[in-house]
């Protein structure tokens, strides 16, 4: 994709051009800077050529030989930058393709130290694979028809082969302007963020590892040029097994029966409801029930059976449930509450509640927020709107979140699309060079102090 293709020079870089050397954007735009800029125009038909082959290459998460070509692609990209690549593979029971990690020359040490080189250490952050297999009938990118061209559906466009695309094109304007070596910038670009790898603690080693070393997190999932993502929701797992004494349900209530196993169920559930909805940012629920006297969930496949007659009392029920957050005080007290809520059995019942970590919170730390000012500072450069923060109630969770509680982080930089996860997913091509220089400068102001 370093192939030479015609270069497009607006009217507008012509302008820029012929006012060099002095100052011809906003005064706080160094000469660097424009370059970097001219750079990404001059290369944006070759970024989009670029996410066409990408897109192309189908990268299921389960298609481990499609996510790993997929990564060859990338890492090919980035060694033409001078960057070193290394493949991370997984263990073979855990079946996922494994991650691509790139380093600039600033970040490798010989002992695997700082490397001389200088400014932040930045870790930037992708996803190689996609949510659509290889039997998928939707395979291909492109162009969107009858519009003005301005439109690309694919599987993975959006989410996020344009948001690595992003990443790989805004290095390589720091590299034409001879900005990128002495970085220190470490990329990686999992290849299971869609069905991580379990268990987690292995999937995602070596990523919170990137972050602890990391000043700065980058990620690149889809946005928009007047927002940015600084904190996002984490998510955690239930599953609720409720205990009645099966006996003939003529006895129900007794002293000797009890309540039984569904309304015990019932009670708790209607706690949660009652005790525990409402709080900001806080959602939880009951995904899928099984209750009666012969009962079973296979959490893994969401999936479960149950038996029982009028004539008997209930004696298991078994709950599913999904439980978001967004810090990690927010998940602790409602996770109190609700054990809380549990133990206050009914009469003959008893209950369990077991939880599972998943996506950690990201919290709108303080590091965040100052990451956010440098974003503003750069859109304000470049003439583009002041970008506010997502509400975070409204972002699902992502690899970001694994890094969020060790370093500095923001979201939300890779080009605009939407649709994501349907066979419509679609890419504003338009966004892709104003959201590239936008990347460009950010990394190129960051590395720089
Ligand atoms: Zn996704």
């Amino acid at each position: 994709m370093t192939t030479a293709r015609p270069i497009f020079v607006t009217a507008f870089i012509l302008l820029a051009a012929a006012a060099l050397p002095g100052s011809a954007w906003a005064e706080d735009i160094s000469a660097n800077e424009e370059a970097i800029i001219r750079n990404v125009d001059e290369t944006t038909e070759a970024q989009i050529a670029f996410i066409e082959r990408v897109v192309n290459i189908n990268s299921g998460t389960m298609n481990l030989a499609g996510v790993r070509a997929v990564g060859d692609a990338f890492a090919a990209g980035f060694r033409a930058l001078g960057m070193t690549t290394e493949w991370l593979d997984m263990p073979q029971e855990m079946n996922r393709a494994g991650h691509l990690v790139a380093r600039t020359r600033g970040t490798r040490g010989e002992e695997g130290g700082q490397g001389g080189g200088s400014g932040k250490r930045l870790l930037l952050l992708g996803h190689l694979d996609t949510v659509f297999p290889k039997d998928s009938p939707f395979q291909k990118f492109e162009r969107a028809a009858g519009g003005d061209g301005n439109t690309a559906t694919g599987p993975g466009v959006e989410d996020m082969k344009a948001g690595n695309a992003t990443i790989l094109y805004a290095l390589r304007a720091l590299h034409a302007v001879g900005a990128l070596e002495s970085s220190r910038i470490t990329v990686m670009l999992t290849g299971d963020e869609e069905l991580a790898g379990a268990p987690l603690s292995l999937s995602r080693q070596a990523m919170i590892a990137l972050g602890k070393e990391a000043d700065a997190a980058l990620s690149f999932e889809s946005g928009t040029i007047d927002t940015a993502v600084v904190a996002r929701r984490g998510s955690s797992n239930w599953q609720l097994y409720v205990k009645g004494k099966r006996a003939h349900s003529s006895g129900i209530f007794n002293e000797d029966n009890g309540a039984g196993a569904v309304f015990e169920a019932a009670r708790i559930l209607n706690a949660f409801y009652e005790e525990l909805r409402g709080e900001e940012y806080l959602t939880f629920n009951p995904g899928v029930i099984a209750g009666g006297t012969e009962v079973t969930l296979d959490i893994e496949a969401s999936s479960g059976t149950a038996f029982g007659k009028t004539n008997v009392i209930a004696q298991d029920v078994m709950i599913s449930g999904g439980l978001r957050f967004l810090t990690q005080e927010q998940l602790e007290r409602a996770r109190g509450k609700m054990r809380e809520i549990v133990a206050r059995s009914l009469p003959h019942t008893s209950a369990r509640i077991d939880f599972q970590d998943r996506y950690p919170g990201m919290a709108p730390t303080a590091g965040n927020l100052a990451l956010f000012e440098v974003l503003k500072g750069v859109n304000a450069d470049l003439d583009m709107p002041v970008p506010t923060a997502w509400d975070p109630g409204k972002r699902g969770a992502g690899d970001i979140s694994f890094v969020a509680p060790f370093v500095a982080s923001i979201d939300g930089l890779g080009p605009t699309g939407e649709g994501g996860h349907t066979p419509g997913e679609s890419l504003d091509l338009t966004s892709v060079a104003p959201m590239t220089k936008r990347a460009a400068l950010l990394i190129y102001r960051l590395t720089r102090e």
